[in-house]
């Protein structure tokens, strides 16, 4: 084929990480025609290989998606920990637990590996979905009924609707013309890979300090990922230590829970909030961090985003049943009507809770032991909180 061809397809996805992997799949599956475009292949997984920096908190609704789509038993076959209590407190001494039973499950969430959870959803890529990997767009040129994407190899894909997936600095969104909206948090975070002396835990556990909060999400076997919080300076200066360094700090910084932890490896994350002023223009429509990235100290960022992927594609799936135009604005601001709200509402919650703990300003104190008391004592809050939590309504 010379590289000048123009390729036809109904949908085009740029970044086939999770978010981009998850909508290409459930197009797919249901007879669409998709191209997906992806800068960078995800590894290989090797059980006995260290488990990925990068790990997701992934609630009961975004499981119960991934199994509808197939690659929840993927990942099963790989790595993942599931947990049954979440617990928050200032001082370990007041903790406000959540457990499964309560609201009658056997799981409040999982910790999955962003990688192997990507590599699971690659795994079941049907036939009728075309890989452009190692690719990326170049150009994209917009008319009244498709778009018109260019690869830096120089093909051309024409397709009636192209979903941006390609993360917090997307390049389509850039090329849509699509703006935003946010700020960098004063705060950074470390991620840890740890070894813990325990044996497997089921518990996810977040201390918040007024530096910052500190947190533990257990992975398969001795091991666990430890986060913390703190000024942009302070966590360079951490993920700047040797590993017995950083266990050293650990031990001094973190709650005795942690135990005498050992750590194999570490980076460090800007945060920042982000949310598009659009969720679409013309025949381009954003999905996950291309569209808003979230404060992560409770985990909800991929949540949101395979929340956004699941209407738009049902959207998508039936007009295409219905033998209608797949890229409309009608379906688009449909889509946008019900995530934007959404997601806007889990960003403000999670800003909230960024001031009323990262602070130590009297009234703010009272009020968050005031809000961790009044939450350990009452049932129904206690449910309330957790529901919100799984992602069920
Ligand atoms: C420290 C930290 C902890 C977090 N913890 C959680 C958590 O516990 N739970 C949770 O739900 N969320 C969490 N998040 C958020 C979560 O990681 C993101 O929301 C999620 O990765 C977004 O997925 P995505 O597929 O939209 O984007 P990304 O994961 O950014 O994927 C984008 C994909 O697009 C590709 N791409 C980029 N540019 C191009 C291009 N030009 N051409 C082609 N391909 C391209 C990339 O290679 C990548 O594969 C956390 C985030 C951070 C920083």
């Amino acid at each position: 084929m010379s590289s000048n061809t123009i390729e036809q397809f109904d949908i085009s996805i740029v970044g086939g990480g999770m978010v981009g992997a998850a909508a290409a799949l459930a197009l797919s599956q249901a007879g669409l025609h998709v191209a997906l475009i992806e800068k960078q292949a995800p590894a290989d997984f090797q059980p006995e290989s260290a488990p990925d920096l990068r790990v997701s908190s992934i609630n009961l609704a975004s499981e119960a998606w991934l199994t509808k789509l197939g690659c929840w038993q993927s990942l099963q076959k790989m790595r993942l920990c599931p947990y049954q209590r979440l617990q928050a407190f200032e001082q370990p001494a007041s903790v406000v637990s959540f457990d499964a039973a309560e609201i009658k499950r056997s799981h409040l969430g999982h910790i999955v590996e962003n990688n192997v959870l990507q590599l699971a959803l690659w795994q079941q890529f049907p036939a009728n979905l075309t890989l452009f990997c190692p690719s990326s767009v170049t150009a994209l040129s917009q008319a009244e009924e498709s778009a018109l994407l260019t690869l830096d190899n120089g093909k051309q894909l024409n397709s009636k609707l192209v979903i941006a997936a390609d993360g917090g600095n997307s390049h389509l969104r850039r090329l849509a013309g699509i703006g935003t909206n946010g700020w960098q948090y004063q705060q950074a975070c470390l991620v840890a890979l740890v070894n813990t002396p325990y044996p497997q835990q089921n518990v996810t556990w977040q201390q918040f300090t007024p530096d910052g909060p500190k947190a533990f999400l257990p992975l398969p076997g001795q091991q666990g990922s430890v986060v913390w919080y703190d000024n942009a300076p302070r966590v360079k200066q951490l993920a700047a230590l040797k590993p017995a360094q950083l266990s050293a700090e650990l031990l001094k910084a973190f709650p005795a829970q942690l135990g005498k932890v050992e750590v194999v490896a570490s980076s460090w994350f800007p945060l920042a909030r982000m949310d598009a002023n659009r969720y679409y223009s013309g025949r381009v429509v954003l999905a996950g961090d291309a569209a808003h990235t979230i404060n992560p100290l409770a985990g909800q960022g991929v949540n949101l985003g395979f929340a956004d992927a699941k209407l738009l594609t049902e959207l998508i799936i039936n007009a295409h049943q219905q033998q209608r135009d797949i890229g409309t604005a009608d379906l688009l601001k449909a889509y946008q009507r019900k995530r934007k709200p959404a997601n806007l509402l889990m960003m403000s919650t999670m800003d909230g809770f960024y001031q009323l703990f990262g602070n130590d300003i009297a009234p703010l104190r009272n009020l968050r032991q005031l809000a961790l008391s009044l939450t350990a004592r009452s049932a129904t809050l206690k449910i309330l909180v957790a529901r919100y939590a799984v992602g069920s309504e």
